[in-house]
């Protein structure tokens, strides 16, 4: 995910374009780069925050350019990774928002057919490619150029001498900015604000062009005309895509998080030496640590493999026997106690594997291998799409691990479980949860460890005191505080636990405790107990999983909501832990 901006017209470009990038800092922040054709073209580019190092980027002349606010995929921050991406000649820029997934093998071919790359990146074969089909006409050049691409794209381009911008889009966001003598493109509308209400959404397979003339967009090849629309809203709202606050877009990005993270862990993402290990100790705090034990039970039971998690913050007080790889688990990169225990591990000599959502972040520098999660910014301080994320690395590594599990098919229907849950109207569980001093989660096996989350997301932004417990746990304290007042939060899918959980929310319904039942679509042997039931989708046994812990966001999402707390900014917590 990263952040787009072109502009052709009568202002300086640079200015434009820094100003716009740093409204769609939100989407990437570690590098940028501009690119301004006067009428040759000039780029600068560096590792950094926009709105921190602008200063040299607003020098570049000419009306015509385009820039980049980066959130690295391919390539760690750095100043040759930034885009623009140049061709070989020099001549022509391009600005990237997604994933070449094909980029391999086009880089081998570009290169042997004498093409110099001078980044790392995925998008750079795109300006190659384009400098290929080049021979004066750009949009014919670029157009050819996108037949190669798998994958995912927004795509600026422009070229020395040229009076003009391309863009193309395949599943990545890219609008145009229609003005009074003068265009836009970007990711969102939020450059647009201020200059322009008139927009035009461009569509998948879309390619337009921006000229001194007009504007033009073509659909796989054929002119079509799109509709010009109004907007009128503010850059907050255009950043949180409509939604009022971050967490609750985010939220609604995991279908995509899933699907994207899923399929962006390949064969080639794992090494050899991490397929058999004898042992894995897996050390994570907060979600990632039940993201943790969610791998525990998973692993153990597919793949035959034993695997201890550990709290980062414990790790460093006890000196365990470690066999085997030591795998850490941290959205950040950076948070300190996870920090820690890598280092003790590699003191001990063991092969360490990292799992983050952030290229070049510290952990990617201390483990000898990284697998990484293509959340993109999570801006919101509970963890949602990036829980779901680690979810969906994990459960690759299994089958990574244990090819014959037949995971990967089982997983093919998440993403749309996810869609359905998220649709659905929880309003008499918040009702429920509303009023509560204390909440209790509960489930078994691979539902336990998503109890604890859904009992962490609701403690940190509704500030309600919620436990996570394994439920049959319960009998063993925690039931003398069960009452009329204390509602319980029952995870109830088909499986191995399902009767024993029936036989338990009984039980705690004895205690007069209110349940929220979560369970399969049409399940009336639960409906009939509990007091308000949440369905989810019947299906495999891990997808279900996933659903479940999409519903406990919302669910605490609109608790929080309807309490009236800081949804994004809850108190006292920040989102990358740093210290220890
Ligand atoms: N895949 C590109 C890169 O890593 C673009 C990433 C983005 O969308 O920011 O440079």
């Amino acid at each position: 995910m990263c952040g787009i901006v072109g502009y052709i017209g009568f202002r300086s470009a640079a200015d434009v374009i820094v100003e716009g990038l740093q409204k769609l800092e939100y989407r990437g922040y570690d590098s940028f780069g501009v690119a301004t054709s006067n009428p040759h073209l000039a780029v600068y580019k560096c590792e950094g925050k926009i709105s921190e190092k602008f200063e040299k980027a607003r020098e570049l002349h000419g009306s015509i350019g385009v820039g980049h606010t980066r959130w690295a995929t391919h390539g760690v921050p750095s100043d040759r990774n930034a885009h623009p991406h140049l061709d070989c000649t020099g001549r022509i820029a391009v600005v990237h928002n997604g994933i070449i997934e094909n980029y391999s093998a086009l880089t081998r071919e570009l290169k042997e057919r004498g093409h110099t790359f001078l980044s790392e990146t995925d998008t750079e074969v795109v300006a190659h490619l384009i400098e290929e089909a080049y021979d004066g006409d750009l949009r014919a050049a670029v157009a050819q150029a996108i037949t190669h691409l798998k994958g995912s794209y927004a795509l600026l381009v422009t070229a020395e001498g040229h009076e003009e911008i391309v863009a193309a889009r395949d599943s990545s966001p890219l609008v145009l900015g229609i003005g009074d003598q003068e265009l836009f493109a970007a990711s969102d509308v939020t450059p647009l604000i201020g200059y322009t209400e008139r927009v035009v959404y461009l569509d998948d397979g879309d390619l337009a062009t921006l000229d001194r003339e007009g504007w033009h967009v073509y659909h796989h090849g054929t002119p079509v005309k799109r509709a010009i629309e109004h907007v009128d809203w503010d850059v907050e709202t255009v950043r949180k895509g409509g939604f009022p606050h971050y967490m609750l877009k985010e939220i609604f990005e995991q279908p995509k998080v899933f699907y994207d993270t899923f399929h962006g862990i390949t064969p080639e993402s794992l090494p050899e030496r991490y397929r058999r290990p004898s042992e894995i100790t897996v050390v994570a705090c907060g979600s990632s640590y039940h993201a943790g034990l969610v791998f525990k039970y998973l692993c153990e039971s597919t793949c035959r493999i034993p695997v201890r998690a550990e709290l980062g913050s414990e790790f460093k007080y006890f000196t365990p026997p470690l066999k085997g790889i030591v795998m850490v688990i941290t959205q950040s990169g950076e948070t300190a106690d996870t920090l820690a225990a890598l280092k003790k591990a590699k003191a001990y000599n063991c092969p360490t594997l990292a799992i983050t959502n952030v290229l070049g972040s510290t952990v990617t520098r201390i483990a000898d291998h990284t697998l990484y999660m293509r959340a993109g910014p999570e801006i919101s301080v509970a963890a949602t799409k990036s829980f779901v994320a680690q979810l969906a690395v994990l459960m690759q590594l299994v089958n990574l691990m244990s090819p014959k599990s037949g995971l990967s098919g089982s997983l093919e229907r998440a993403n749309s479980a996810i869609d359905e849950v998220l649709l659905q109207d929880i309003g008499r569980a918040v009702e429920i949860c509303r009023p509560a001093e204390h909440l209790f989660y509960v489930g078994r096996g691979l539902f336990y460890p998503i109890a604890l989350e859904g009992a962490l997301k609701m403690k940190e932004i509704s500030y309600i005191h919620a436990e996570g417990y394994a439920a049959g746990e319960l009998k063993h304290g925690p039931f003398a505080l069960l009452s009329e007042e204390t509602p319980v939060v029952a995870l109830c899918s088909p499986g191995d636990t399902y009767s024993i959980m029936l036989s338990n929310i009984k039980e705690m319904k004895a205690r007069k405790a209110p349940i929220i039942g979560i369970g399969a679509r049409g399940d009336r042997e639960l409906i009939d107990i509990v007091d308000v039931f949440l369905p989810i989708p019947e299906s495999h046994e891990l997808v279900q999983l996933i659903a479940t812990s999409v519903l406990l966001q919302q669910l605490a999402y609109q608790t929080a909501v309807a309490l009236g707390r800081d949804v994004d900014q809850p108190r006292n917590l920040a989102k990358s832990v740093t210290v220890e």
